[in-house]
């Protein structure tokens, strides 16, 4: 008997992303003749239970239980063209119960769940698009300038082969970019509906890291690579449309310019933010960066062309033909890349829909940088500091009943759970040493 491939034969990828925002699946031989393996094969529910350290975290279904992994042959991707290497080829799945029902661990599951409570309450659908920081470690590296030209050429081919590989994939990058970090990268995406924004997330963070293994250099997404260096964020930008498919978020009569409807939205998302961190900027590392004069997100604020706010009105190009209706968003920025995109941008609809069920105001308009302001002014603005930890996170969400409550009470008790002993992994680390221990996974 052999066990070996036929040479030149590539893996089939069936892929599901769990709370940990770490991809994780099964694979077959993309030449087997068997193929009914896409209709599903078989997951574990204590599977969700996984830190991102590998050790399993206590959990309501230990040994028991037998769940599916659903395939979405929308999302079948194939990226062929990385040198000296086997195709990447996979598939995004679903978690389903063996009966076919979603599954309630299942993130894909859940950001369409809320979705459709939010089309079926308010008429709106979302279109969505991450933007995603990583850095490069290449500690023999001198530094390069930040933006510059030097900084992309000096770790090509990786930024071509990166554009290539996504594109391949029919993730429709935008730009590519040296940020201003110390070999940091911005992949900017372009906008879709929210559940394909959500895959396309998954697949920059997998492909960005198999690029880089093709290149010989080490990408990390780790929020913070070092305790002094710069945030490495996800930011994610959202819109809506109506049922005729015409763009709502765009009021130039409002304060801001963003319509009623925005409004109420994003005031549901600042209501509920400090508990939402829990999922958005769900690890230790987070609060290192979730700090304020980082142009991450310290507080609980709105803003337009402001980067220290939370939730930001994003600039658009006025007067150059461009449609400013369609092209207006706005930009969550209190999560990182130890977030799933799925159950993040789930809790963010939810919250979301909150505010409008309650028709709760829009927050006020903040245009500097709200540390810059005196505890009384915040007091003012209603801007509130967010957790400053991880356990102040998972305080605030356990208090908060209303985002608790999207949980299933067994998913609640396995998150908390996971979070805690991720905690208790890193526990009497110093900061470096949790970034790198951090760095070493995402
Ligand atoms: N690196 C910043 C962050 O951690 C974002 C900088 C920017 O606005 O692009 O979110
Ligand atoms: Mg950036």
């Amino acid at each position: 008997m052999t066990t070996e491939l036929p040479v030149g034969d590539e893996l089939l990828a069936l892929l599901t992303t769990d709370m940990t925002g770490l991809t994780r699946g099964r694979w077959i031989a993309a030449s087997s003749p068997d193929k009914t393996v896409l209709k599903g094969c078989g997951w574990v529910p204590a599977n969700l239970a996984l830190t991102p350290f590998d050790v399993i975290a206590e959990n309501p279904w230990g040994s028991s239980g037998d769940l599916r992994l659903k395939p979405d042959l929308a999302t079948r991707f194939r990226v062929s063209t990385l040198p000296e290497t086997t195709a990447l080829n996979g598939v995004l799945c679903d978690i389903t119960n063996l009966d076919g029902t979603p599954w309630h661990g299942c993130g894909r599951s859940f950001l369409k769940a809320a979705l459709a409570d939010l089309e079926r309450e308010t008429g709106l659908t979302v279109t969505a698009a991450f933007e995603q920081e990583f850095q490069i470690r290449e500690p023999e590296w001198e530094q390069a300038p930040s933006f510059s030209l030097a900084a992309l050429r000096r770790a090509d081919p990786f930024a071509p082969l990166l554009m290539a590989a996504l594109r391949e994939a029919g993730v429709e990058p935008e730009m590519v970019l040296a940020e201003y970090g110390r070999d940091q990268f911005e992949l900017v995406c372009g906008p879709s509906d929210a559940v394909t924004a959500a895959d396309r997330a998954v697949l920059i963070r997998e492909i960005t890291r198999e690029v880089g293994r093709c290149c010989g250099l080490n990408t990390t997404f780790v929020p913070k690579l070092t305790p002094d260096g710069v945030g490495n964020g996800l930011h994610i930008h959202f819109s809506f449309r109506d049922k005729d498919g015409t763009p709502v978020t765009y009021d130039p009569a409002r304060p801001g310019r963003v319509s009623e409807a925005t409004g109420h939205f994003v005031a549901g998302v600042m209501r509920h933010m400090p508990a939402l961190v829990a999922l958005t900027a769900p690890s230790a590392v987070s609060y290192q960066r979730l700090k304020p004069h980082h142009w991450s997100a310290a507080y609980t604020a709105f803003g337009a062309l402001n980067r220290e706010a939370s939730v930001r009105i994003c600039p658009v190009p006025e007067g150059q033909g461009v449609d400013i209706a369609k092209a207006f968003n706005l930009e969550y920025r209190a999560a990182d890349n130890t977030a799933s995109p799925y159950w993040a941008l789930g809790m963010i609809v939810r919250a979301g829909l909150e505010g409008l069920r309650h028709k709760l105001p829009q927050p006020p308009l903040v245009g500097m940088d709200p540390a810059s302001l005196s505890e009384s002014e915040r007091e003012k603005l209603g801007l509130h500091r967010l957790p400053a930890s991880l356990p102040e996170a998972l305080a605030a969400f356990s208090a908060d009943e209303t985002v608790s409550g999207w949980l299933h009470p067994d998913v609640r008790r396995s998150y908390l759970s996971v979070k805690q002993k991720e905690l208790d992994l890193v526990e009497g680390l110093i900061d470096a040493e949790i970034c790198s221990r951090y760095a070493s996974v995402y």
